[in-house]
């Protein structure tokens, strides 16, 4: 049984490796900001509503992920998950521990992934993903092998993100320094927190977040 957070600002890979561990280690991934899309997709209220502030760049309200999260929590039979992108502000923090306490679950780790603002600059704005599966590609770093045509299941439904463009990814930015960068700290006090070098190759940071893991087993 593990559960992990992955921390660190956008395009930092969490996502990315989220997906590794899910196929590797038979944990299941929870991305509120998935799990915002597709509400947005669907066109229901709460989507509605949501859509405006994620294309800026702002967080959205504690209220609506932390019931994003405990709805998941409250459905699912799994043994473990991998939190990607929540939480993001203290107050998520908070109601996530207690949410797993009720579920009789822990935490095992947070793992800090640690990129410069440079890099997440490059990273962004080349990122597109597979609309069908949701693998992850980079116009330069990690390009299909067939133009426009998803390695992992063939889909030609390629999408790229509203909000991965340099104006949402500032604000992106900003959110993270002042909202979530403090529970870098506050993990750090649980004595939760490692911290790994999210620059290095995605088999590299792979390596690392499984040695953690490991070493937490
Ligand atoms: P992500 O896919 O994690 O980069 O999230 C995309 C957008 O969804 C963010 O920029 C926020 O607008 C929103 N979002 C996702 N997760 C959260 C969260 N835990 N708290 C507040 N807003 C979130």
């Amino acid at each position: 049984m593990t559960n992990i957070i992955l921390l660190g600002p956008p395009g930092a890979g969490k996502g990315t490796q989220a997906r590794k561990l899910v196929d590797e280690r038979n944990l299941v991934q929870l991305s509120t900001g998935d799990m915002l899309r597709d509400a947005k997709a669907s066109g229901t209220e709460m989507g509605n509503k949501v859509a405006d502030v994620m294309a800026k760049g702002q967080l959205v309200t504690d209220e609506i992920v932390i019931g994003l999260i405990e709805e998941k929590l409250n459905n699912s039979t799994a043994d473990g998950f991998i939190f990607d992108g929540f939480p993001r502000t203290l107050a998520q923090a908070d109601a996530l521990g207690k949410l797993l306490a009720r579920h009789g679950k822990k935490l095992d780790a947070v793992i800090e992934m640690r990129v410069d603002d440079e890099a997440l600059v490059a990273r962004i704005t080349g990122r597109f993903t597979c609309g069908n599966c949701g693998e992850v590609y980079h116009d330069q770093t990690k390009p299909t092998k067939i133009d426009g045509v998803c390695d992992a299941c063939g889909s030609t439904n390629m999408v790229r993100r509203a909000d991965d463009n340099a104006d949402s990814l500032r604000t992106r930015l900003m959110e993270y320094y002042k909202k979530t960068s403090p529970l870098i700290g506050y993990y750090y006090a649980n004595g939760d927190l490692f911290s790994i070098d999210g620059l290095a190759e995605i088999g590299e940071v792979a390596g690392a977040v499984a040695a953690v893991l490991d070493q937490q087993a």
